[in-house]
């Protein structure tokens, strides 16, 4: 066995550019130079109120549109593909629910390592759920959750 482990071949990092975002931003570089893998990268519009379109749309980044919302969240999934070599085309923006947006572009794109936070949660916020229990719960793949502040 070599001491060079390339367990994973394609990662997703799943990003709703939290303060805790540069903390997973490092995770996620040193995961991709460990196996030497490709890098996605996604968010998802959970919170912008878009009537004309279904869940699940993919939205491109370079679209002209006049919602400004929209543009500030695509600046910022461009600012952190940059910073960690994404290409545009591994960028994804989509409108829907957190947990099945990301597990099921994980499986589109054949991703064997989904990167999320996970806050920690205790006592009525347990309960409540969190997005990375979701995603552990509903993922093709194996899942790193990286623990985050409170
Ligand atoms: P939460 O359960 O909301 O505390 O989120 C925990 C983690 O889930 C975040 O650090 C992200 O990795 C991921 N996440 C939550 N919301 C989104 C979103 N809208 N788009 C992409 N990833 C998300």
């Amino acid at each position: 066995m070599t001491r060079q482990s390339k367990m994973y071949k394609h990662i997703l990092l799943a990003v709703d550019f939290s303060e805790d975002t540069d903390c997973l931003v490092e995770r996620t570089s040193g995961m991709v130079l460990l196996n030497d893998a490709k890098l996605s990268i996604i968010h998802i519009l959970d919170n912008i109120p878009m009537p004309d379109i279904s869940y699940g749309t993919v939205i491109t980044l370079n679209d002209e549109t006049d919602n400004s919302l929209l543009e500030q969240e695509k600046a910022k999934l461009n600012e952190i593909g940059k910073i960690l070599n994404v290409p545009e085309n591994q960028r994804w923006l989509i409108w829907g629910s957190p947990k099945e947006e990301i597990c099921a572009l994980a499986e589109q794109e054949n991703v064997d390592l989904i990167i999320v936070g996970s806050h920690g949660r205790h006592g009525l916020a347990l309960l409540l759920g969190s997005t990375a229990n979701d995603v552990l719960h509903y993922a093709p793949c194996d899942v790193l959750a990286v623990r985050l502040s409170k």
